[in-house]
């Protein structure tokens, strides 16, 4: 199956890709952690020259074409190739995060993401989005403390606006809300332990449903 995890800057997604991989391996599945932007050396390229500038450098129009450019490589070479071989793929962020940080954060229709979505992409969604879901205050508070730590800078200049934190929690409960069948929210509040347990327990309900 193809499973995306989603949140805010600092929800804590990226231990949780290896909580889930591990997880799935429990099973006997086989399959890879991977990320967006990102997942391919052409994708790789595009995620440093998106996340390297200032908030500024890029229209939101460039922005929003150059994360789906890195998205069609990621889909075609490792996504579509993965399940087709039986895999499971654990995307640390995918279109979700378009919609809400190009789409809600930066005012591009989420409409006009879609249909480009199913023009250049097609039909690929997850079977099964986890959002980590955090209050802004809190992923911004850890995001900033982990900036000030990182000389490697890929957060930008809008990681430290609050207003657009909160659009993009907002953005992401709402593709839960509409899609329930293929969302599960958690509460990403807490020890990383405490969300995990919270994690594990969402997954079997969904697996059981
Ligand atoms: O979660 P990750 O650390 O991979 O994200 C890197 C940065 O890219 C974050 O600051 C996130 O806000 C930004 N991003 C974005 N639009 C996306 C995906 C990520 O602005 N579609």
């Amino acid at each position: 199956g193809f499973y995306a995890i989603e949140g805010v800057d600092g929800c804590g997604k990226s231990g949780m890709v290896g909580f889930l991989v591990d997880h799935l391996r429990s099973f006997g599945l086989e399959g890879i952690a991977t990320r967006e932007p990102g997942g391919t050396p052409q994708g790789e390229q595009l995620r440093s020259l998106i996340l390297s500038g200032q908030d500024d450098a890029w229209d939101p129009h460039s922005e929003l074409l150059l994360m789906t450019a890195a998205r069609i490589e990621h889909v075609r070479r490792v996504i579509t190739p993965a399940l087709e071989r039986g895999h499971f793929i654990v995307s640390d962020r995918y279109a979700g995060s378009t919609i809400a940080y190009q789409g809600a954060g930066r005012g591009m229709s989420e409409d006009f993401i879609r249909t480009l979505h199913a023009q250049v992409v097609g039909d690929v969604w997850p079977d099964l989005t986890i959002i980590l879901d955090l209050d802004a205050e809190i992923g911004l508070a850890r995001s900033r403390s982990r900036l000030s730590a990182s000389s490697v800078d890929e957060g930008r200049f809008e990681t430290l606006d609050l207003e657009f934190h909160r659009r993009i929690r907002q953005s992401f409960l709402d593709q839960a809300a509409r899609d329930p069948a293929r969302h599960i929210v958690v509460d990403a509040f807490g020890t990383p332990d405490e969300v995990r347990a919270r994690v594990a327990a969402a997954l079997d309900a969904w697996a059981a449903r």
